[in-house]
């Protein structure tokens, strides 16, 4: 366990996953079939299948030899995870799965099923090195950086269950990623955004899911926000500010004493600056530690007149934890004062919340 305030950045060396499609760009697809002695048309084929279809069963690869199939796929679709178990609420529009990796790690996914969207929660480290009080996953420590390929098979497994109507309400498709489940994602920066591309580039490289609707969540590494400004992309940039001010906001987001709140506010303003995209930032509303008036007066100050907005977060229940949501009219009051500084404010939904399941409650521990 690190001790309070203790930040990792450098994530423990492991053994590498073992290597998959989805890990490759297409160039590298074609390469990696060739060097197989295959056709490098094959490459197309096999991502058609995999980011396409979502058919990750060989024999439904018809367009393909039978032998080719199995050599493919253990060549280049290797299992990565297994689900070890799957818990739902909200008649099971809430879904969170419990995965084992190939060396034992456990990660947790979730997915949220709305009338008019499917959101996919994803982890990008098994924990989380920047160890954040409030955050159950923050508590454990980090044990390893995800692949990029263990990422997006979290987005491909939710795809598939919702593809083949195993979540209630017919079959659908994912339409939103959040890479707000385990981990730092910019403290894992290019299997992230290797995951993004593999997400967002259309069928048959990729998934095809809109860049605009992939939100990227930081507790403010000021120098990994201002590369992804330059990345080109569309997504949009979520930060974990919960404090207005230095004194406080050291304490919840220990990062803060490398990059304070100024300063990750004109990287979040960069952001804005190079993509057009609106910057979303994250409140965790707790009660007498950091929902004062004093404090959303600051916070509508710093952000007004910016492309802004904030997403309030009813502290979710972790364990050990003496913290509590903030009342019901202290939360109101706080989204008064935004609203009189012009600030737009919504206040997140705390589904899966009874399976442990929201906002910081993903430890994975409890495999059983
Ligand atoms: N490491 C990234 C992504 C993780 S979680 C980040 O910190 O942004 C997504 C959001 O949940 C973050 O804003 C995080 O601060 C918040 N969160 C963590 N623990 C929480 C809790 N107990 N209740 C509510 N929100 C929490």
């Amino acid at each position: 366990m690190p001790k309070p305030g203790e930040l990792t950045f450098a994530a423990p060396r492991r053994a590498k996953p073992p290597r998959h499609l989805a890990d490759l760009s297409p160039a590298e697809r074609r390469e990696a079939v060739a060097a197989l002695g295959e056709k490098p048309f094959r490459a197309g084929q096999l991502s058609r299948h995999y980011f396409t279809r979502l058919a990750d069963d060989p024999a439904q690869w018809t367009d393909m030899p039978a032998a080719l199939r199995e050599r493919l796929a253990t060549e280049l679709m290797p299992a990565l995870m297994t689900s070890v178990r799957d818990i739902a609420c909200d008649d099971g529009a809430t879904r969170k799965t419990l995965w084992k990796l190939f060396d034992g790690t456990l990660v947790e996914s979730v997915l949220m099923r709305y009338p008019d969207r499917a959101t996919m929660c994803v982890s990008s480290q098994a924990g989380c090195g920047m160890n954040c009080p409030f955050c159950a996953t923050g508590q454990a420590g980090l044990t390893r950086n995800l692949s990029t390929a263990e990422i997006v098979e979290q987005v491909v497994a939710g795809a598939r269950a919702l593809q083949r109507g195993e979540v209630p309400g017919g079959p659908g498709r994912v339409s939103n990623i959040v890479f707000m489940g385990m981990g730092e994602p910019l403290a894992n920066y290019k299997a992230v955004l290797g995951a993004v591309r593999r997400i967002t580039d259309p069928s048959p490289d990729g998934l095809g899911i809109s860049q605009r609707s992939v939100t990227i969540s930081t507790v403010g590494l000021v120098p990994a926000m201002e590369k992804l400004a330059e990345e080109g992309l569309s997504c949009t940039l979520a930060l974990s500010l919960h404090a207005p001010d230095d004194e406080l906001r050291d304490t919840l987001v220990p990062v803060n004493t490398r990059w304070p709140v100024r300063e990750v506010l004109d990287a979040a303003w960069h952001y804005e600056a190079r993509t057009g995209r609106r910057v979303s930032i994250e409140y965790a509303l707790i009660k007498d530690i950091n929902d004062h008036a004093w404090r959303a007066d600051l916070l509508g100050k710093r952000l007004r007149n910016h492309n802004a907005h904030v997403n309030l977060i009813p502290l979710n229940p972790t364990p050990g934890s003496k913290w509590t949501a903030s009342t019901q009219q202290r939360q109101d009051e706080f989204v008064r004062l935004l609203e009189a500084h012009g600030v737009p404010v919504t206040v997140r939904d705390t589904r899966g919340r009874d399976i442990d399941g929201a906002c910081g409650q993903l430890a994975a521990a409890d495999a059983g």
